[in-house]
């Protein structure tokens, strides 16, 4: 069970989490998460590249040491790259101290200031470790692309009745959601596209420093 749209509750309980990049112009802000992916990633990018559009891929770091070229060629097409720790940790099952490693272990490898927890669980205490040296990126529109019981069109109804301007909508490179990305995302691209939303990446820096 999962919410396409975060209520706005959610997002007051968490003020020091990024839910939304509030804005006056016409943008969103895809996101991919899990990658990188050989059998997924490069087809993203050129999906991306298709429609001009710039995104931030949330990596898993021992895929990103396992796939170099990848990262790479996400930051060479003009997107950015966030944490999203070593091997997708569940923060309500890991300890602090070990998840605070993870993410270390995987900011050596990327560098950046754009974390996101996997699963969007994270401890409070996990949280004042990691928040000055990262912007700490949820999301407001989820495609719902990870979830086996959807297909395609319901993920790209997710994505377009509920995404704004500012919005941060979370995608998967990820075999998982493969079937569903497939199918959603041309469609999505052009929705936004043609609905006049440019696309942007999340600066690598930070949403405070940017
Ligand atoms: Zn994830």
């Amino acid at each position: 069970m999962y919410l396409a749209r975060i209520p706005a509750v959610a997002r007051a309980l968490f003020p020091d989490l990024v839910w939304r990049v509030p804005t006056t112009e016409r943008l969103v802000h895809l996101t991919f998460d899990d990658g990188p992916t050989p059998e997924l990633t490069p087809w993203v990018l050129d999906q991306l590249r298709a429609n001009s559009a710039r995104a931030t891929f949330f990596l898993v770091g021992r895929n990103a040491a396992t796939h170099p070229g990848l990262v790479e060629r996400i930051r060479r097409e003009g997107h950015t790259v966030g944490n999203h720790t070593w091997e997708h940790a569940n923060g309500w099952r890991t300890s602090t101290e070990a998840y605070v490693r993870s993410v270390e272990r995987t900011q050596d490898r990327i560098g950046g200031r754009l974390f996101r927890p996997p699963y969007g669980r994270i401890t409070r205490s996990q949280r004042r470790e990691l928040r000055g040296r990262f912007d700490i990126i949820m999301w407001d529109v989820l495609s719902g692309d990870f979830d086996a019981t959807a297909d395609g069109a319901r993920c790209l109804r997710n994505v377009t009745r509920h995404a704004r301007s500012g919005s941060i909508i979370v995608f998967h490179d990820s075999l998982k959601a493969e079937a569903r990305l497939r199918h959603a995302l041309p469609l999505a691209l052009a929705h936004f596209r043609q609905s006049g939303f440019a696309m942007r990446a999340l600066p690598e820096v930070g949403i405070r420093a940017a």
